[in-house]
């Protein structure tokens, strides 16, 4: 499926040491804006400081926010509950300006409230929903000796993890698209509001009606990405509304 480009999404995933962001730090950070090819990439081995101490994290976190900050919309898989609210930890602890809260859509949010899949861990959407791209999972000794200053069987193999997150959680942003929850309504940037509000495709069919106590709302299914949406409520005049 092809978007338009109008309204910047940037998919992103980190991996870090820790679960927590006091006793851990990050190790790496992927970023890939949605209808584009390049996928960036910050590790924290690559940095000039990195020698004397690795586990400074400071330049890459605050490359990755300089970066994320040039997105509308931040998007990844749990990446509300865990990713952004570690990254702003990180970004607090070194007194660098944090990251917006408010332009988030969490996929994993997603595929709870409107799916009922037996894990919503992104192995198994991935597998359930027969997404793109394979993810491997790593061997705990790949994740020690990246934390240690590996490249080989360490931090290369993480970052190509990462890698595989992001492309596996950029399908999963298309294929959950007609669930629409949480979705930015991209005719807002547009300005064409006879579109689909979740993927701009401007073809789409009537798909019922809902009744209100005094107008009516004409329903619409886009036939793109198949996600529902309404037009405006149509205010019925006359209406009796009768005591209950
Ligand atoms: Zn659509």
């Amino acid at each position: 499926m092809e978007l338009n480009n109008d309204l910047s999404v940037a998919i992103f995933d980190i991996e870090t040491t820790d679960f927590w962001a006091d006793t851990g730090f990050m190790l790496c950070a992927c970023v890939k804006f949605l209808g584009n090819r390049t996928i960036y990439t910050f590790r924290i081995d690559e940095y000039p400081r990195y020698e004397k101490d690795r586990t400074n994290d400071k330049r890459a976190v605050s490359d990755l926010a300089k970066l994320l900050r040039r997105a509308d919309y931040l998007s990844g898989w749990y990446s509300f509950g865990f990713d952004l609210k570690f990254i702003n930890t990180r970004l607090l602890y070194h007194n660098l300006p944090l990251l917006r809260y408010d332009n988030h859509i969490d996929l994993w949010k997603q595929a709870r409230k409107r799916l009922k899949l037996k894990s919503n861990r992104l192995v198994n959407v991935e597998r359930a929903l027969d997404l793109d791209h394979n993810k491997t999972p790593l061997d705990p000794r790949v994740w020690q000796r990246a934390i240690a200053g590996h490249k080989y069987r360490g931090m290369n193999d993480v970052v190509k993890h990462c890698k595989c997150d992001i492309k596996t959680t950029e399908d999963a942003y298309y294929r959950l698209l007609p669930t629409a929850y949480g979705y930015p309504n991209r005719n807002l940037v547009t300005g064409n509001f006879d579109a689909c509000p979740y993927c701009g495709h401007t073809k789409y069919i009537n798909y019922g009606k809902r009744y209100n106590k005094v107008s009516t709302v004409q329903i619409y299914q886009c036939k793109s990405c198949g996600g529902t949406f309404s037009g405006k409520p149509q205010t019925v005049k006359n209406v009796e509304i009768r005591p209950q």
